[in-house]
């Protein structure tokens, strides 16, 4: 589904953060990339949702080899393919949770009644779909990174990347947001996601291991 083979990433300032990686992860997985801080995580998870793309090596989303499209190609394999789910929630203020996850298929060509109506279905599946009319200041941390979560799943994509998701909640709304990341794995989403926190890993199927831009699996 998702691949890397000898990727290399080296930033402008010659920081070299990715050596010579390579993962291959097959459809409907669940893996963890954990390691320290500046190991390369989010320089990883940036090329495998393709917001980047690497120095050297070969990426690949859904037999695409991501070096042969052009930016806008990119970004309409992003749109059809992959949910991104971040540490700061970046919800929109001031709108409420229906429109913020309505809004994840604002290119996507699907008219406002059905966006509100994916949207509903969305937040049905995080438990949320009685805060629909809550603003973001009006939610609980886990509640809003539930609907960054819905937001991400509304377009159905069959990949969802998570940069620490529970990074910003205390302990039991990180394990709500676990469960429901663990019960779209079970239903056949491939899950990517970024850990620092040794619970979140040991629960997780398989796990790849980064220390200083190189990886192991263990
Ligand atoms: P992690 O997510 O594990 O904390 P990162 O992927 O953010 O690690 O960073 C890996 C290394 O790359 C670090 O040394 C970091 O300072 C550097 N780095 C990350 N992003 C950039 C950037 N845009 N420009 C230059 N250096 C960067």
């Amino acid at each position: 589904m998702i691949s890397m083979t000898h990727v290399h990433k080296v930033y402008t300032g010659g920081v070299h953060a990715l050596h010579d990686v390579s993962l291959s992860v097959t459809a409907g997985e669940m893996v963890g990339i954990i390691g320290p801080s500046g190991s390369g995580k989010s320089t990883m998870l940036h090329l495998l949702g393709a917001l980047d793309r690497p120095s050297d090596g070969c990426v690949r989303i859904d037999g695409q080899d991501l070096s042969q499209l052009s930016d806008r190609g990119l970004a309409h394999l992003r749109a059809r393919t992959l949910g991104f789910v971040f540490q700061q929630f970046h919800l929109a203020p001031g709108v409420s949770a229906l429109d913020n996850v309505a809004d994840g298929l604002l290119y996507c060509g699907v008219r406002r009644r059905d966006r509100r109506r994916l949207a509903v279905q969305a937040l049905v599946r995080v438990g949320l779909e009685h805060r629909a009319h809550h603003r973001p200041h009006q939610l609980s941390g886990g509640e809003q990174q539930r609907v960054a979560v819905a937001r991400a799943l509304i377009g159905d994509p069959p990949v969802l990347l998570a940069d620490e998701p529970t990074g910003n909640l205390d302990s039991a709304a990180g394990q709500t947001v676990m469960g429901i990341l663990h019960d779209l794995h079970a239903a056949g989403t491939t899950i990517i996601i970024i850990t620092h926190d040794q619970e979140i890993a040991s629960g997780l199927p398989r796990r790849v291991r980064l220390r200083d831009g190189r990886l192991s699996e263990r």
